[in-house]
C-alpha cells in the first residue's frame, strides 16, 4: 500500500481537495520564480511591484542568528560592503546587480541553493557568501561621510531594483574580484567547471588601481614551512628553493597554470592559497634569505573586475554595459513583473 493510498483514507475530501490545489499553485510559483525572468530592457525602478514572497532569510555571523530581511535593503548593505561607496555611479549599480543574481541563487523560494547557515538562504560572512555591513558598522568606517555614502550606495540598489543577471532563462553564478590584472580567467581555470558567461576577456582600466602590482618579501624559511605543512610531498628546502619551485605553465592572461614545487606540482591558484598572495598571476625573485613575490591583479580573477568596472564607468559605460562586458552572452532580466 503506498503513501497516498493510506493519506486518502484520513483526509476528508475537500482537505485533499485543498491541498492537491495548494500542491499545484506553489509549484506553479516555483516554476515562474526559478525559470522565468521577464527580460528588461528598459531602466528597472519604474514603478512595478515586487512579486510578493518570502524575504530573505539572512545568518549574521558575528550575531550567530538568522534575520529575515527584505532583499532590496539587504543588498545596500552587500554593496556597502564590497565596493568602495567612492566608486562611480555606474560601477556602484553593476555591482549591485551582480550581487542581486549572487543572492537570488541562494535563496530558496527563488529555487537557488541556500548557503544554509542558521538555516538561512544567505549569510554575512564574506569568506562563505558576500560581504555584509551592518548600520553601526558603516557608521563605525564611514564616520562624517555615513549620509554621502549611504545616499550613493542606495541608489545604486534603487536604480536597478529588481534587476539580475540571466542566461539561458536562469540567473548566473555571478562572480567578481577586486582587480583582474588587465585580463580576467576562464571559470574553469579557478573553479571546477567551466560557464559560457565566465570567460576572459580584456579588463582596461585593471592598472590605474593602487593594488594593480603588488610586492611581498617573505623568508625563504617562511615560503619553505609554508608550502612542506599544505603539501608534505613537495618536501622543500629553503636552500634550495629557488631551483625547487619552477613555474611549468601559464594562462593566456599570465596566470599561473602549473608550478613544480619540489616533488609535487600544484596548480597556481594552489600556491597562491598556501602563500596567501594577492592573484596567480605571480613571478619569484631570490635572494640570499628572501623570495620576493610580484603579483598581478587582486582575487580569483573570473567574472567582473571591481576596479574595472570603475574605470569603464569613468570612461562614460553605464552598468549594462559594464556588465555586459564582464559577463558574456547574459541578459538582464527582472524579478518584479
Ligand atoms: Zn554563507
Amino acid at each position: 500500500m503506498n503513501a497516498y493510498r493510506r493519506r486518502k483514507n484520513v483526509l476528508p475530501q475537500n482537505i485533499r481537495a485543498l491541498l492537491l490545489a495548494a500542491g499545484a499553485l506553489s509549484l506553479i510559483i516555483l516554476f515562474v520564480r526559478g525559470c522565468l525572468y521577464a527580460k528588461n530592457e528598459g531602466g528597472a525602478g519604474d514603478g512595478n511591484a515586487p512579486l510578493a514572497g518570502e524575504p530573505l532569510r539572512v545568518y549574521d555571523a558575528r550575531l550567530k542568528k538568522t534575520v529575515e530581511m527584505d532583499l532590496e535593503e539587504y543588498l545596500v548593505h552587500v554593496v556597502a560592503g564590497e565596493m568602495p561607496a567612492s566608486f562611480e555611479a555606474e560601477a556602484l549599480k553593476a555591482q549591485a546587480v551582480a550581487a542581486r543574481t549572487y543572492t537570488v541563487r541562494r535563496m530558496a523560494s527563488h529555487g537557488g541553493t541556500p548557503c544554509g547557515r542558521g538555516g538561512a538562504d544567505i549569510c554575512t560572512d564574506s569568506t562563505c557568501c558576500q560581504a555584509y555591513q551592518s548600520e553601526a558598522r558603516l557608521r563605525e568606517n564611514w564616520g562624517s561621510e555615513y549620509a554621502a555614502n549611504l545616499r550613493r550606495v542606495r541608489d545604486a540598489v534603487e536604480a536597478t531594483a529588481g534587476e539580475i543577471l540571466t542566461y539561458d532563462g536562469l540567473p548566473i553564478e555571478a562572480l567578481f574580484h577586486s582587480n583582474a590584472g588587465g585580463v580576467t580567467e576562464d571559470a574553469e581555470h579557478v573553479f571546477a567547471s567551466a560557464q559560457p558567461y565566465l570567460v576572459s576577456v580584456t579588463s582596461p582600466g585593471d592598472e590605474l588601481a593602487a593594488h594593480y602590482t603588488d610586492t611581498v618579501r617573505l623568508t625563504r624559511a617562511e615560503v619553505t614551512k609554508a608550502l612542506n605543512k599544505l603539501y608534505p610531498n613537495a618536501d622543500v628546502t629553503a636552500k634550495r628553493l629557488d631551483r625547487e619551485l619552477k613555474v611549468l605553465s601559464r594562462y593566456a592572461s599570465g596566470r599561473v597554470n602549473q608550478i613544480s614545487v619540489g616533488d609535487v606540482t600544484l596548480t597556481g591558484r594552489q600556491f597562491r592559497q598556501a602563500l596567501d598572495l594577492a592573484s596567480a598571476n605571480f613571478s619569484l625573485a631570490y635572494s640570499e634569505k628572501y623570495v620576493t613575490v610580484t603579483t598581478v591583479g587582486y582575487g580569483h580573477g573570473v567574472g567582473m573586475s571591481q576596479y574595472g568596472a570603475n574605470a569603464m564607468a569613468k570612461a562614460g559605460s553605464g552598468y549594462k554595459e559594464i556588465l555586459t562586458h564582464y559577463y558574456t552572452g547574459v541578459e538582464i532580466a527582472s524579478l518584479y513583473k
